[in-house]
């Protein structure tokens, strides 16, 4: 007869595979179908608020693994908190101005031919980059990211453009703002200037030249010394920067020397000297005399090729571990350099044009491009003799983060915005202290770059932007505004947008009768727009504090760690600037992505992995999986082993989704057979205790943002305590038990309420498989949406400290017996654990543990027969079972019966068969 029918199979349609590339799309539409996003909103309208707000991302390309990381992190925030009891907003935003989408407007412009108006550059720019927000708002959503897709913020909004001008007049307004000469960073390739936020430092090779500069007469100081030239000996790295060499730095801390040669006399710090004279391959030199810096600084040289002075100053910034205790100093072209000019009213001389050329009046150089300046110039100081020495040497230099090219500091016109002259430098570090940093290290980052930073240039010569909205007298050439003049220009580009600037001229916006303190009436536009980070920078304003179901100051911002020079640090300023305190109450930042072995992903490594293989070769949700592989808070791996990895992973959980599932499968009903507390087993209220932890530990994890955490809690959950250990031993009563029995029905309420645990737990990391597998339960639970459904609370009355700890015995003993009847099963003593027999001798305290759960101990060893003997030590002895094996549940008993209406079943079968 065969019984096999007579068994509740686990029973589940719930398929085996994914095949996510193609089930997620479904998913999607289903979201979009109920209007996920809006029913959260709605069903959380009274809960308190959770805002995190989005830093937006730059319109311009497809995703990379950089953006899934960054959107999957907040996507996993946002729909944690919602599920935790928060009302949590999410409007996604794109950053939109910029040199990148000018570039290639320029570019593509180019290429037709075509010269055109800065209105028809603009245009294009526009154009291009909501094509790409389309493209990325579709990318983003592919990867199960919820928000409110329909309404994100655009920095080219006409009315977010608006509100950049108002903050930006607030600073003008208050006086913060102000036009300088000054060196910038300079890219000669962009032609523009670059926000310290722009530049990455990469190793560069340059010449390292020692120069002399003649002293102009001997007078009395140098009395007795040896009848040689004399000479101050310096040292650049920046050859091309000596024909704007005003001034000579040194040290009034440090003791300088005359040092004799064969042929001169040269002056330098003294620690250095043996080492200038090594590296020159001089040995026969001797020292004259000390001279002592205040005397020095009273004497005049020359510069080596250019008729004029160059003045010794002082400046404790010149090191003596490197060169030779005198630095020459060019107060256009470097920051040091123009703090120095400043204080002994240098000119800010800068003979270098945008596109990086020195000027024409330059002697023997003027017209050439400066890095190939470099060598011409060597060229000269040899010839006129004053050359030193040279040296080749690596050192890391400022490259322009968009072309990759070396950048210089060129001294131009531009308005900044003054970090101490109202303070702003001192309340924006008083407010970073009252921000939660996430790392730690965070808030020193922050503070330690904001403490030293250069005010901060916000003018860039460039079209693709929000203008500087201020105007220039035409007769005197000062820069006008007034709020007049502001408001007006406020309202005409809420209206029309930026690109109104460019379309009027000065008169348009102005008053009519508007006069500059020299009397004239005439005005002529500001030309420079504002550096892009000031856009982002004021998102606070556009969007949290103009969106009604947001909130200022926000609850978090969540960015890569790079930002706290870039997005963090701009809105800070622009926050507390206007508003006097910072954007964000919290500010957590994560890694970066890199390939295997630690290296950066690139093109020309060609190891990069676009978001996309991923997706269509596995789905979304590895990706999902992947950002809480490892902690995000540092740099996450990539790569197709780990890719491998995570799918293993992903397997194994659904896995037990779906033996779960068919476990209750199609005959529990939690609302009529659910088994009360009191009557479940040890074994049943054994993983009870376990999952109340793991909602415990997941909780805690979601609170601290700790996702690595859970996906190891949930992996392991699902791997050893289900998979390795309860489900694999509640098999027989599923199976072979009455239907209706409490026995069956007791694991049952147990393995549904891990089930339904799981699948909440673990909905904001694997959003797609929880809502697939919460279809299949649908029918027993109540919200439409595993998202719509609230995390579990641990419930701490079923939290047994001391049943897990008699379980941990019981699973050693299991791990025991397992070894022998595989050593058995070797040997072919026995086929099947069932065939056996197990005997435990068992230490005094184990004998205790074992008897007491002597009613489960047959099932969770999975043999036919068990027997504990008390005995000193532990000893497992396995045998062939007793008794006849029964057909139906393939165990050994000595009642099975090879006759009558049921034959070859033992009692419990029978018994079973009969009453059913
Ligand atoms: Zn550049
Ligand atoms: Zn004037
Ligand atoms: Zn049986």
């Amino acid at each position: 007869m065969d019984y096999k029918s007579t068994l509740n199979l686990p029973k589940t349609d719930f398929p085996m595979k994914g095949n996510l590339p193609v089930k997620e799309k479904q998913i999607l539409q289903i979201w979009e179908d109920i209007d996920l996003y809006g029913r959260l909103l709605a069903r959380s309208a009274q809960d308190p608020r959770f805002i995190l707000h989005d830093g937006p991302p730059y319109a311009n390309g497809n995703i990379h693994l950089g953006h899934a990381l960054n959107k999957i992190l907040k996507d996993i925030i946002v729909k944690s908190k919602f599920m935790s009891g928060f009302r949590s907003d999410y409007v996604p935003g794109w950053d939109c101005h910029g040199l990148p989408i000018e570039h290639q407007a320029e570019k593509e412009l180019k290429a037709k031919q075509q010269v055109l108006a800065k209105t028809d550059v603009r245009a294009f720019c526009r154009t291009y980059a909501a094509q790409f927000i389309d493209i990325q708002r579709s990318e983003f959503k592919r990867l199960g990211v919820i928000g409110d897709w329909d309404h994100p913020y655009i920095t080219m909004d006409f009315d977010y453009e608006a509100t950049i001008v108002e903050e930006m007049a607030k600073f003008f307004e208050r006086g913060e703002a102000y036009r300088k000469k000054k060196p910038v960073l300079w890219c000669i390739n962009c032609r523009t200037a670059l926000a310290e936020a722009e530049i990455e430092y990469q190793n560069d090779r340059s010449t390292s030249v020692y120069v002399k500069f003649p002293l102009v007469s001997r007078g009395d100081v140098f009395k007795g010394y040896p009848d040689k030239p004399i000479f101050m000996l310096i040292w650049t790295t920046t050859p091309w920067t000596l024909p704007a060499n005003l001034a000579i730095a040194i040290n009034p801390e440090f003791t300088y020397v005359a040092v004799e040669t064969e042929a001169e006399i040269l002056i330098a710090v003294r620690d250095l000297v043996d080492d200038i004279m090594a590296k020159a391959g001089i040995k026969d030199f001797r020292i004259v005399r000390e001279i002592s810096p205040q005397v020095l600084k009273e004497q005049s040289f020359r510069h080596p090729f250019i008729d004029r002075k160059s003045l010794v100053v002082f400046a404790d910034y010149v090191a003596k571990d490197v060169g030779t205790g005198a630095v020459h100093i060019a107060p256009g072209h470097g920051e040091e350099d123009y703090a120095t000019g400043l204080e002994y009213s240098l000119d800010v001389y800068s003979p270098v044009n945008e596109a990086g050329e020195l000027t024409r009046d330059v002697p023997f150089f003027g017209g050439m491009n400066v890095f190939t300046a470099n060598p011409a110039i060597l060229e000269k100081l040899k010839e006129l003799g004053v050359f030193f020495f040279s040296e080749e040497i690596e050192h890391s230099y400022p490259h322009c983060w968009r072309c990759k090219k070396p950048v210089i500091f060129r001294a131009t016109e531009q308005w900044f915005l003054s970090l101490d002259k109202m303070g702003l430098r001192q309340k924006s570090l008083a407010a970073i202290d009252e921000v939660t940093w996430i790392p730690a290290w965070g808030r020193d980052r922050i503070y330690n770059m904001l403490a030293v930073r250069p005010d901060w240039c916000i003018s860039r010569q460039r079209i693709w932007g929000v203008p500087i909205t201020i105007f220039y007298c035409d007769s005197c050439r000062e820069p006008y505004w007034s709020r007049e003049t502001f408001s007006r220009i406020i309202d005409e580009v809420r209206q029309h947008g930026a690109d109104i600037w460019f379309e009027k001229d000065a008169a348009y916006f102005m008053p009519e009768g508007t006069t500059c303190s020299c009397g004239n009436t005439t005005f002529t536009k500001e030309e420079d727009i504002l550096d892009v980070w000031f856009d982002s920078g004021s998102s606070f304003a556009a969007v949290l504090k103009k969106r009604e179901e947001l909130r200022f100051p926000a609850d978090m911002y969540l960015e890569g760690s790079d930002q706290h020079r870039g997005w963090f640090h701009s809105s800070l300023l622009v926050s507390v600037g206007n508003e006097g305190v910072a954007p964000y109450k919290t500010v957590l930042t994560h890694g970066f992505f890199l390939a295997a072995k630690g290296v950066k992903m690139s093109k020309s490594l060609g190891n990069v992995i676009a978001p996309s293989e991923i997706i269509e070769k596995y789905g979304a949700e590895i990706l999902r999986l992947w950002v809480t592989y490892e902690d995000y808070r540092d740099d996450i791996r990539m790569s197709k082993e780990i890719v491998d990895r995570l799918v293993e992973t992903y397997r194994r959980i659904r896995n037990t989704f779906r033996f779960l599932h068919a476990n209750i499968g199609e005959d529990f009903d939690p609302a009529k057979d659910r088994v009360p507390l009191d009557e479940l087993s040890p074994l049943d209220r054994w993983l009870l205790s376990k999952l109340q932890r793991l909602i415990e530990r997941v909780r805690e994890a979601y609170e601290n943002y700790a996702f690595h955490t859970i996906y190891h809690s949930i992996h392991n959950f699902c791997a050893i305590d289900l998979s390795a250990l309860y489900l694999d031993i509640i098999k027989d009563r599923m199976y072979v038990e009455k239907k209706y029995s409490t026995k069956r029905r007791a694991s049952q309420t147990v393995v549904f309420d891990a089930l339904i645990a799981l699948l909440k737990l673990a909905a904001p990391i694997l959003s797609f498989t929880t809502e697939e597998m919460w279809s299949y339960v649908r029918p027993l639970v109540a919200d439409d949406s595993v998202l719509l459904s609230t995390f579990p609370h641990a419930d701490p009355s079923l939290v047994d400290g001391r049943l897990e700890e008699e379980w941990e015995t019981v699973w050693r003993i299991r791990e025991l017996v397992n070894k022998k009847i595989e050593e058995k099963r070797v040997e072919k003593v026995i086929g099947h654990p069932l065939d056996a027999k197990v005997v435990i001798y068992a230490a005094p305290d184990e004998y205790e543990i074992l008897t007491k759960h002597s009613d489960e101990l047959k099932e969770v060893l999975i043999v036919s027969q068990v027997e504990v003997e008390k005995s000193d030590q532990t000893e497992v002895l396995v045998k062939r079972a007793e008794g006849l094996k029964c057909d139906r549940c393939w165990q050994y008993a000595l009642d099975v019966e090879t006759d009558g209406q049921f034959p070859n079943l033992c009692k419990r079968c029978r018994d079973t068969l009969t009453s059913c």
